[in-house]
């Protein structure tokens, strides 16, 4: 990829920021100079939402049929299918995930996601009946909100720019998306499919400058109807309180810290070979990540050792190279808070049993590597079992009965993602029902599908992701009620005034 500069997407247009002012993005693997973006601040964030507010009070997009905002949705997915293999590499560029993870799974899943939206945009629908009242009908509608203000992480940047504009616009919104500073380019490289796709200008908008600038201006402009976030818990917070301002609409998916219960029951190979999946996925920064391994106590021994025997096997290296397993972490940053965590758990006296290091190999000196890495033995009640690392981390510990592996997998403030692993379906149903958290997988960890509503309970945040669940999440309904005598109505005129006859 050459040193290009990108722009703003804003009403149909490139812009720059009106300061001319552009920050530098890099490559984790290497640390070299990628390209460099604008730097919106809050004029250029306001220019965007003005767009996007004129595009749904005065625009076609709102006012389409659904099939006709399907069928531009449709373009759009397959001009972003044809794209695919320059977008991957960009995206790995960028991010440092794997060009496996990004061309095989991130944007043919984006792909996916979006053709999903495009056909249920024709299945919304309210509802009609003339039973609620006497002499009258109800049309029950269900209508966009309206500007949808969209801020998205940078663990997935492409797979959530999807995640969020797929539903918000077959409902009938439009948008301003600002994308996480440290990886803009391929919600930038969206745009300029979104400009092919005859998608009307100001439906789309893409700003690319800080969380605490332009983010806050999405969640506290007055202008913006709805607002929804993936990141960190501390942000959705940050962000309840500014959308206060007009009561504005929250969707938050925010972190998370996966229980992955292991009974002594469970298929132990399966569940040792699908742990090492779900905890290096993306490098552990993904936030359904299994990073609690809670194993019985007859099981553990068996457990800890394949896991750990296959956690030696994920081969660490160049994310562009179809052999490599776990590239680097997305920055600097993000590799201190890594250290500070394996810190933290040999302080609180878990035992690290694999990595706890960056790799000694020159070949990664200038990039932001580290080591998968396993604390075993760990206390339920240790740092590094409760809070999000969002790195190659994983602890694993023992329990020695069902209440009380419940109990350690529920004992967190997070309730996003969680797996039970074993081969009795009553335990099975027993745990899933009491399991609080947005999703429950038995005898996997990972599997998500168009169709399958992704989101949190608890600090995991509320709306949800992906399936019909998620387009609904970005509607609202309202109830039309029609008299249809053209008398002077009784029945329900218990609150009469003077003499109504
Ligand atoms: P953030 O929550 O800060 O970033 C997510 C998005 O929010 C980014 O676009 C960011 O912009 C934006 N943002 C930041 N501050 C504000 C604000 N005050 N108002 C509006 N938007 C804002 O995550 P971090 O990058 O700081 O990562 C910290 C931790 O969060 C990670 O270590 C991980 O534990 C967790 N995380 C969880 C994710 C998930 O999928 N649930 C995804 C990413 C992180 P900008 O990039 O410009 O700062």
């Amino acid at each position: 990829m050459g040193k290009s500069e990108y722009l703003n997407y804003v009403n149909g247009a490139w812009v720059p920021s009106h300061t001319e002012a552009t920050y530098t993005v890099i490559n984790p693997a290497t640390g070299g100079r990628i390209a460099a973006v604008p730097q919106a601040d809050v004029e250029d964030t306001r220019a965007a939402i003005d767009a996007a507010r004129a595009a749904f009070d005065k625009g076609k997009w709102p006012r389409m049929t659904p099939g006709d905002r399907s069928a531009a949705l449709f373009k759009l997915a397959n001009l972003i299918e044809a794209d695919m293999d320059h977008l991957a590499p960009i995206e790995v560029q960028n991010q440092g995930k794997t060009i496996k993870q990004a061309r095989d799974a991130d944007i043919p899943f984006s792909v996916d996601n979006l053709r999903f939206m495009a056909g249920a945009a024709r299945t919304l629908t309210g509802l009609a009946s003339t039973e609620y009242a006497y002499g009258a009908t109800s049309v029950i509608r269900r209508e966009p909100i309206g500007v949808v203000g969209q801020i998205t992480p940078w663990n997935y940047p492409f797979m959530m720019a999807i995640w969020k504009l797929g539903p918000a616009l077959a409902a009938g919104n439009t948008a301003v998306l600002k994308p996480a500073s440290l990886t803009p380019l391929t919600t930038l490289e969206l745009g300029k499919l979104v400009e092919q796709s005859g998608i009307p200008a100001g439906v789309v908008n893409l700003i690319t400058g800080p969380g605490p600038v332009v983010g806050n201006e999405l969640a506290s402009s007055d202008k913006v109807d709805m607002v929804s976030l993936t990141g960190d818990t501390a942000t959705g917070k940050d962000i309840m309180e500014a959308a206060k301002s007009n009561v504005k609409k929250l969707h938050l998916e925010l972190g998370g810290k996966a229980p992955f219960i292991v009974f002594d029951d469970a298929n132990i190979a399966a569940a040792a070979e699908g742990a090492v999946a779900a905890s290096m996925v993306n490098g552990g920064q993904d936030c359904t990540q299994a990073a609690r391994f809670i194993v019985h106590e007859k099981a553990y021994k068996k457990f800890e050792d394949k896991f750990l025997e296959r956690l030696k096997t994920v081969r660490m290296g160049d994310p562009l190279m179809r052999a490599t397993d776990l590239g680097p972490l997305v920055s600097q940053k993000q590799r201190e808070k890594v250290e500070k965590y394996v810190e933290i758990g040999e302080d609180e006296g878990a035992k690290l049993a694999l990595g706890g290091k960056r790799p000694k190999d020159k070949a990664f000196a200038k990039g932001w590597y580290y080591e998968p890495t396993a604390f075993v033995d760990t206390d339920p009640s240790m740092r590094i079992a409760r809070e999000e690392v969002f790195g190659p981390v994983v602890n694993v510990q023992k329990f020695s009965n069902e209440d009380e592996a419940i109990e350690a997998a529920n004992d967190t403030v997070y309730g996003l993602y969680s797996s039970v692993w074993t081969k009795d379906v009553q335990r099975a149903h027993r745990a899933a029902n009491a399991l609080r958290f947005g999703a429950v997988e038995i005898n996997d960890h990972l599997p998500l599908v168009s169709e399958m509503p992704h989101g949190g309970y608890k600090q995991s945040g509320f709306g949800k992701d992906l399936s019909l669940f998620s387009l609904e999440d970005y509607t609202q309904v309202k109830h039309v009620f029609i008299d249809l005598t053209d008398q002077v109505r009784k029945p329900w005129h218990y609150l009469t005034f003077g003499d109504p006859t």
